[in-house]
This record gives C-alpha cells, sequence and structure tokens, in this order.
C-alpha cells in the first residue's frame, strides 16, 4: 500500500462567483476538523491557474495578501489529514500539472485501493512521480490518455481507479466534481445567491458561506461545470450506494448533513439507542468532548439521568506538531482533556464517547474521571466495537493496534478500568442513521468489505 492516503480530507470547489478563492478558504475553515495536516487553493481566472499550499492549518497556510493573488471566479480546496507518509509539502493539495491541453488541478477525499498498481504500471511506462499521494496517478492517468477533450479523459481515468473518491478537478474554464460509484465518502452541491456553484465535502461549508444546499452528488456521477450554464450531470458509473458509517460517528461536523440525514440527529439517536440497549444506573451522563456530546444528549434524555459537563477540552492544542506515535498521543490525551473535579467527585458517572479505537483515550479517561474522585466509571460507546481497518479512507490503524480486535469486552473494560463498559450494536447504529445496511460500509464494525 502507498504511504500516503488522502483519508480523513476535505475538498470544496467553487465555480462562477468573482469571489472564489476567498469562498473556498472559508469553505476550507469549516472543513477543517477533515485534517490539519495541509490546506491549499488552486484558482483560475480562465487563462491561468494558481495554487497556493502549505503545512498548517487553514488560517496559518493563507492571508489576505496571499488570497488576492488567488485570481478568478473559480477555485478548488483541500484540507490534508495524513499519520503517515510524507510531511513534505508536495504532498499537500490540490496537485497542480500542465499538460498537453494546458493546465489542472485536483483535490481528492477518499483513498484509491489499486493505487500502488495503477503507480508501477505507469512507472513501467517511464512516468515519474513527485509525491506519494495516489492523486497524483489521476494527472498521469489524464495526461495520457488518447481521448481529446478533458472530460473524457477524466472519464477514461477514473474508470481505471478503484476505492473511495469524491474528487473536484480544475481546468482553466471548467471544473469537474466527481464521486466513486459507492459514494463512500460525501460530496454535496450548493448554489451561492452571490452567484455560482459550490460543491463541498460537507453540507457545514455552505452554512458558512451561505449557500443554499441543491443535493449530493450522486454515487457515480460526474458534474460539470461551465460558464453561463446549469452543472451538467454524467452517469459515469452505475450507483452502488455504500456510504461510510463512520462519517457519521466520528468524523462528519455535527451540523453537517450528510448521506442525507443530520449527523447531530443521528449522533443523538446512537445516544438514545445505547440508554434503551444498555442503561445503568448513575447520577449523571457526560460526554467525551467533542465527539459524544451529541451521543451523550440523547443517552441523557432518553435515560432521564442529568447530562452535565465533566470534563474540559482545550482547545488550543492541534494535532500539527504531536507525532503520532504511542508515548505523544498519551500526553496529546492529557493536554486536551481535564476532568471537572466540583461535578464529578463522589459521583457515579456514565462517560459517553464516540468509538474506542486502541484504547488509549478511553483508558485515560477512566483513570481522570478516578483521579477527580468519580465513586463509579460506566463507560458507553455510541459506535460498535472497531474490529477492522479501513482501506477507504478513514484512518483507522492496522488490526493488531485496534483493542477490538484483540481482547473481548470483559478485557476491554479491564483494561480501561472502568466499572461497566457497552457498545451499541450495528443494528441500532443503523437504525439510528436511518440506513439500510446494503447502502453503507461498515467494514470497520465488521469486517466485510466491499471493494
Ligand atoms: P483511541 O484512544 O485510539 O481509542 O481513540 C479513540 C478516540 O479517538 C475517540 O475519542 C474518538 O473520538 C477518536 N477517533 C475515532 N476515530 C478517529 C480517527 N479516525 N482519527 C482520529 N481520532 C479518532
Amino acid at each position: 500500500m502507498l504511504e500516503d492516503m488522502n483519508e480523513k480530507c476535505a475538498v470544496v470547489g467553487i465555480y462562477g462567483n468573482k469571489e472564489a478563492s476567498r469562498l473556498a478558504y472559508f469553505s476550507l475553515h469549516a472543513l477543517q476538523h477533515r485534517g490539519q495536516e495541509a490546506a491549499g487553493i488552486s484558482s483560475s481566472n480562465g487563462t491561468k491557474l494558481q495554487t497556493i499550499k502549505k503545512r498548517g492549518l487553514v488560517m496559518r497556510v493563507f492571508d489576505e495578501k496571499k488570497l488576492e493573488t488567488l485570481k478568478g471566479s473559480s477555485a478548488i480546496g483541500h484540507t490534508r489529514y495524513s499519520t503517515a507518509g510524507d510531511d513534505s509539502i508536495l504532498d499537500a493539495q490540490p496537485v497542480f500539472a500542465r499538460y498537453d491541453l494546458g493546465e489542472m488541478a485536483i483535490v481528492h477525499n477518499g483513498n484509491l485501493t489499486n493505487a500502488e498498481e495503477i503507480r508501477n504500471r505507469l512507472i513501467d511506462k517511464g512516468a515519474i512521480f513527485q509525491t506519494f499521494m495516489d492523486t497524483e496517478n489521476l494527472i498521469h492517468l489524464i495526461a495520457k490518455s488518447e481521448k481529446r477533450k478533458l472530460l473524457d479523459r477524466i472519464i477514461d481515468a477514473v474508470q481505471r481507479i478503484e476505492g473511495a473518491f469524491s474528487l473536484v478537478f480544475l481546468s482553466r474554464t471548467k471544473m469537474f466534481a466527481m464521486r466513486d460509484r459507492h459514494g463512500f465518502r460525501p460530496l454535496s452541491l450548493g448554489k451561492i445567491p452571490s452567484g455560482g456553484y459550490i460543491v463541498a465535502s460537507e453540507t457545514c461549508a455552505f452554512d458558512l458561506v451561505g449557500a443554499e444546499f441543491i443535493r449530493d452528488v450522486e454515487p457515480g456521477e460526474l458534474l460539470i461545470f461551465d460558464e453561463d450554464k446549469e452543472p451538467e450531470s454524467v452517469k459515469v458509473f452505475e450507483p452502488t450506494p455504500k456510504h461510510c458509517i463512520f462519517e457519521y460517528v466520528y468524523f462528519a461536523r455535527p451540523d453537517s448533513r450528510v448521506f442525507g440525514q443530520s449527523v447531530y440527529q443521528t449522533r443523538k439517536n446512537m445516544g438514545m439507542e445505547l440508554a434503551r440497549i444498555k442503561p445503568v444506573e448513575a447520577d449523571m451522563v457526560i460526554p467525551v468532548p467533542d465527539g459524544g456530546v451529541p451521543a451523550a444528549i440523547g443517552y441523557a434524555q432518553e435515560s432521564g439521568i442529568p447530562y452535565e459537563m465533566g470534563i474540559m477540552r482545550n482547545h488550543y492544542i492541534g494535532r500539527t506538531f504531536i507525532e503520532p506515535t504511542q508515548e505523544m498521543r498519551d500526553l496529546k490525551v492529557k493536554m486536551k482533556l481535564s476532568p471537572m473535579t466540583d461535578i464529578i467527585k463522589g459521583k457515579r458517572v456514565i462517560v459517553v464517547d464516540d468509538s474506542i479505537v486502541r484504547g488509549t483515550t478511553s483508558k485515560r479517561i477512566v483513570r481522570m474521571l478516578k483521579e477527580a474522585g468519580a465513586s463509579e466509571v460506566h463507560m458507553r460507546v455510541s459506535s460498535p466495537p472497531t474490529t477492522d481497518p479501513c482501506f477507504y479512507g478513514v484512518d483507522t490503524p492496522n488490526k493488531d493496534k485496534l483493542i477490538a480486535a484483540n481482547m473481548s469486552q470483559d478485557d476491554i473494560c479491564k483494561f480501561i478500568e472502568a466499572d461497566s463498559l457497552a457498545y451499541l450494536d450495528e443494528a441500532s447504529l443503523l437504525r439510528s442513521a436511518n440506513a439500510k445496511e446494503e447502502n453503507y460500509c461498515t467494514a470497520c464494525f465488521t469486517g466485510k468489505y466491499i471493494v
């Protein structure tokens, strides 16, 4: 597998608005939770593409002067998250290239499962790669395609790739948005009142720039944005939806609608289901902030046990400078979360989190709550045990690091030193999301892979 994957990333595209790069910039702020490693924007003024990208948060990458240089009425943007691979600026997006038809830039969220195979084939034929990103494959496939028009070349290229992709392409005069046939990662279309269109990974970006949600880009659909025209739709693949259930569990922002449903409501439903199937007597329900908040609210409402803010989160601890080793992760949890001692002392506490991956966070939190004087700590998790790694874009570690793949629930409970531990089951999770099992990928909980 390639070292780098465009995992928990965000993409945005703005077409037909004279403030395109500024709108892309604001959208990236709303999408910052999907990636904090690097950010970038490419814009086109109709004759030339301009790209700025850099490591760091959106706020650090751009300023007024830089945005001034990104001229034109179309722009695409990206925030990148990656735990492995090269940290160099080369692995930030958009990926820009000059080729025989002119200039293009691409942003990508997802993970191509046949990336290595394609890359090796291209290298055998003499291609030179500058980055570890699977997205670079697309540049080569488009540049080498024998089709004459860019649209046909894009279709040609995406038919050769497999896996998860929500893509936005920018040429000098057009923009294209494409979602893989399974619609693993979200991608939505909106209209901007001051003119033009927006596509973005999550609808929270629309709210920030005042855009109106039109619809999701369909799985397998390619949208073409051209001057003074409505977006044109091409069905490249027959849609076979397999949306990522983990978007609802952890990844998307609660104020977004993804896969046609409110993320907040879905998470709250998960908490309510959890309270119904895994009740326990206690004095209060507290969330692990921020991920566990909506589910904890749901759990509290359903159980009638008071909701309290028992843990404070320090919002100024970024992930940018903290390397993903086990030691540093332990320290990060300590820096990020602290107990509200006055509230917790002597109390029986139900603590709700969205997921347990390695178990590090839960162990630390239970210990922290006990040290703060909690008389009992009951861990409730608003998703099923994470037992299998993800190959389609969510950054889960290898199976040997997934605690639920290696320990029974009783042993996990002992390991995290909780008085009780309970997870949501798959059926309740799907019910919370109003989701049909056949339309969702639940591989991280079931090991049932699609591609
Ligand atoms: P762990 O300490 O490895 O068990 O991580 C569990 C915590 O990480 C939970 O609080 C989750 O909200 C959060 N989490 C779950 N999935 C991810 C992910 N893919 N990337 C970063 N954090 C995650």
